[in-house]
């Protein structure tokens, strides 16, 4: 049985000293009360504090994670953050296509897709979101939003594609304290692992994680389901204790 991931995202959160107390923290609880072998972990911090983090994570199998990266390899991009430039501080997970920075930053399915593919040229892995909004939900249209968005992620990046992390983040349920069900969130992994079948014979080997006001309360039986390999945790990943029972759940 593959071993779960449980992926936090502080999203634009922290600081120099919460961020030393938080993993503090959870190193602890990792060592002492937990058997992390059997979940993976990994937590994707804002760019400024990837250095701070690389030392203070250095040993303690957390992974480091970034929220994003740029769909350029380097050159005249403002405010951007490359591949190469992610890679030279150990980061082994970046998040692309979050909800976020598709609404906030009018990101589209293409540049998601191309955002992927640096990741996994410079040898990253991408954890790739896709999720629908309230009224597409509403009018019945998850499948064929999370299809697309996945289409397009596939397409760019042929036989890789059983190298990236897909994370099914219903936009709704994003720091909403809403979750989906573990019924309707199986029912859309169902369908992306499908898809993902279509595409390669290594479709098992994909993590497909759900985000979505996962916490401490609702973790176990999410990741009961037989197609939700793991959690991208929002809120809950700022709180030691919270992240801690997620793992725990995740490491069952
Ligand atoms: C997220 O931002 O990816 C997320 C899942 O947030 P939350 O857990 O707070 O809903």
């Amino acid at each position: 049985m593959k071993q779960k991931l449980i992926a936090g995202n502080w999203k634009m959160n922290g600081g120099l000293a919460a961020n030393k107390a938080l993993l503090h923290e959870l190193q602890q609880g990792l060592a002492h009360a937990l058997d992390s072998k059997h979940a993976q972990v990994a937590m994707c911090v804002p760019a400024v504090y990837l250095s701070q983090v690389q030392q203070l994570v250095m040993g303690s199998g957390i992974n480091l994670g970034a929220q994003d990266v740029s769909m350029h390899e380097h050159g005249a991009y403002t405010g951007e953050t490359s591949a190469s430039m992610l890679k030279d501080f150990a980061v082994r997970y970046v998040i692309v296509g979050h909800s976020e920075r598709r609404q906030n930053h009018g990101e589209t399915d293409v540049q998601v897709a191309l955002k992927a593919q640096r990741a996994l040229s410079a040898g990253m892995t991408p954890i790739v979101c896709v999720g629908e909004t309230l009224s597409e939900h509403e009018s019945g249209h998850t499948e064929d939003v999370v299809k697309r968005q996945l289409a397009a992620v596939i397409h760019a990046n042929g036989h890789c594609i059983s190298e990236i992390v897909v994370a099914y983040e219903p936009v709704w349920a994003i720091g909403t304290g809403k979750n989906a069900t573990p019924n309707q969130a199986q029912e859309v992994h169902a369908v992306l692992r499908a898809q993902l079948k279509a595409a390669t014979s290594q479709a098992e080997r994909v993590h497909i994680l759900y985000g979505g006001s996962m916490n401490a309360a609702n973790a176990a039986e999410l990741l009961s389901q037989p197609d939700i390999d793991g959690g991208l945790i929002g809120g809950a990943s700022l709180k030691s204790a919270d992240f801690l029972c997620i793992i725990a759940a995740a490491a069952r």
